[in-house]
């Protein structure tokens, strides 16, 4: 992976239109500029090559990912988005977030396929462990650690405990690895301040465009 860190992934699962979309890039494009580390926009499916374009055209410093991939390389899948089909839009896939294993079913085995057909076509995994006894496919630079407890309650880890569990994992692999559940301006700064994680995952507050760039900056200050 070539991108520079802190990584700074905004998962906006089922949420927002294009215009909304659009107007989220306008507004985060000139603040993403002044920022060290990576941001990596995660829209659904259909905005990924509308995004692609906005963001070509006009030079943004955002990057893509999708929220998920299929398990399927390609072919009669009907309603499934094979990772071949996105490599020229975007970078990254997040695969393996707990609504995915909690909402569909996804097992350890569909996930490490999904893991494989992103690097395959070259879309880097952004593969979601729930604590340090989740499988972690081969092949996987990308760890994101997201305790469920933490997931969109407001009830974000502690530092200390992100980095003991971030510790853990590395000694599966030299991963790089992120955090996510609950970020917020106000605990950002003290998760990315812990050396075992360079970045973060964050839904809630990625969807006021403001408001995350508010985030962006409470780590660069
Ligand atoms: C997530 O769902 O990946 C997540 C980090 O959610 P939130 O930021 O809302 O806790």
């Amino acid at each position: 992976m070539n991108e520079n860190t802190p990584l700074v992934v905004a998962n906006l699962k089922a949420n927002k239109t294009w215009d909304d979309i659009a107007t989220w890039l306008d507004v985060v494009a000139p603040k993403a500029e002044d920022f060290k580390g990576t941001i990596i926009l995660c829209p659904s499916h259909p905005f990924i090559s509308s995004a692609a374009q906005k963001i070509r055209a006009n030079g943004f410093k955002i990057k893509l990912g999708a929220q998920d991939i299929s398990k399927f390389e390609q072919g009669a899948y009907t309603g499934e988005v094979a990772a071949s089909q996105i490599k020229d839009l975007c970078q990254f896939a997040i695969v393996g977030h707990s609504e995915r294993r909690q909402n569909f079913a996804e097992s350890d085995e569909v996930l490490s396929q999904k893991a494989q057909n992103a690097q395959s076509a070259l879309v880097s995994p952004i593969f979601c462990v729930q604590d340090k006894n989740t499988p972690i496919p081969q092949g996987v630079e990308i760890v994101a650690y997201e305790p469920v407890f933490a997931i969109g309650t407001g009830n974000a880890d502690t530092p200390q405990n992100a980095k003991s569990q971030a510790k853990e994992i590395k000694t599966k692999g030299n991963f790089i690895i992120i955090y996510g559940g609950s970020v917020s301006e106000q605990n950002v700064a003290g998760f990315i301040q812990q050396n075992l994680i360079d970045g973060v995952l964050v839904a809630t507050n990625s969807l006021d465009p403001q408001n995350f760039i508010r985030l962006t900056e409470a780590i660069s200050r």
